[in-house]
């Protein structure tokens, strides 16, 4: 899986609700290959920022990623300019296969005659992010049977299969045991290598080791920004979340 690494680069994003500003002028570059996690406190408008990134808002400003303007296209085609999304809740088809998942969202990128006509043997593209989620010897267990963690990692691997540059991942470690989280880190340092990363997540422990950088939201704005080290000294950020 080759492809070009971009940065993500959003200016002065808006979303609104009803006269309910979500996101209030956000600005941010998230480097090509960096993981970027987002915090906040609830409300501070992570979600919203991420939903605006694949379209499923409307919103004002400017998304790019790379070169090319996200803001205002339809979400079919946000996806296939290489930005995909993970939710707090599993989409996986849990009556099929591991492997069968993976197919879909192969099929939905590649075309359903390409796998067609490869139906004898597994895409490459299957057979590598199979790999890189660690279900390979899972490749015939139903999704349904799965645990926990191993679902989040098949939703990676769907978003991989469909040749995903930019993911954005919505508390990927929410509900995983200790070792899952280890695995879930890990899994974001290989996939970093030559793709971009954000992700929202609230575990602290998690954010502190895997990281690289770190914005936290609040009401709607960028209250802080910078590597893990220099959020949590910044003063703004500790009346935040500690109130003083
Ligand atoms: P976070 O993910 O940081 O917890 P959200 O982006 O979910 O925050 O929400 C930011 C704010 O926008 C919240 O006050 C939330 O109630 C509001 N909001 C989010 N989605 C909608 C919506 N569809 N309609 C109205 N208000 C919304």
């Amino acid at each position: 899986m080759t492809g070009q690494l971009h940065g993500l680069y959003v200016r002065d994003l808006r979303v609104s609700f009803d006269g309910f500003t979500a996101v209030d002028g956000v600005s941010l570059d998230v480097a090509p290959g960096d993981i970027r996690f987002l915090i906040g406190p609830n409300g501070a408008g992570k979600t919203t920022l991420v939903d605006a990134v694949t379209g499923l808002v409307r919103a004002t400003g400017s998304v790019r990623f790379g070169d090319r303007e996200l803001l205002g296209r339809p979400v079919h085609r946000i996806s296939r300019m290489g930005v995909g999304r993970t939710f707090q809740t599993s989409t996986v088809f849990e009556e099929l296969t591991v492997l069968q998942n993976l197919d879909i969202a192969a099929g939905a990128r590649r075309g359903w005659a390409t796998l067609l006509r490869r139906r004898h043997g597994v895409p490459d593209e299957v057979a590598e992010a199979l790999d890189v989620i660690g279900l390979t010897s899972r490749a015939d267990h139903l999704a349904g049977t799965l645990a926990h963690g191993q679902k989040q990692w098949l939703e990676i691997g769907m978003l991989l299969v469909q040749d995903t540059r930019l993911l954005l991942l919505d508390e990927p470690v929410a509900g995983m045991s200790h070792e899952e989280r280890d695995a879930t880190g890990h899994l974001l340092e290989k996939v970093s290598q030559d793709r971009t990363v954000v992700v929202i997540e609230h575990d602290m422990d998690f954010l502190r080791r895997f990281a690289r950088t770190v914005t936290v939201l609040h009401a709607g704005r960028v209250l802080s920004e910078g590597t893990v080290a220099q959020v949590q000294a910044d003063p703004r950020v500790q009346e935040v979340y500690l109130g003083h």
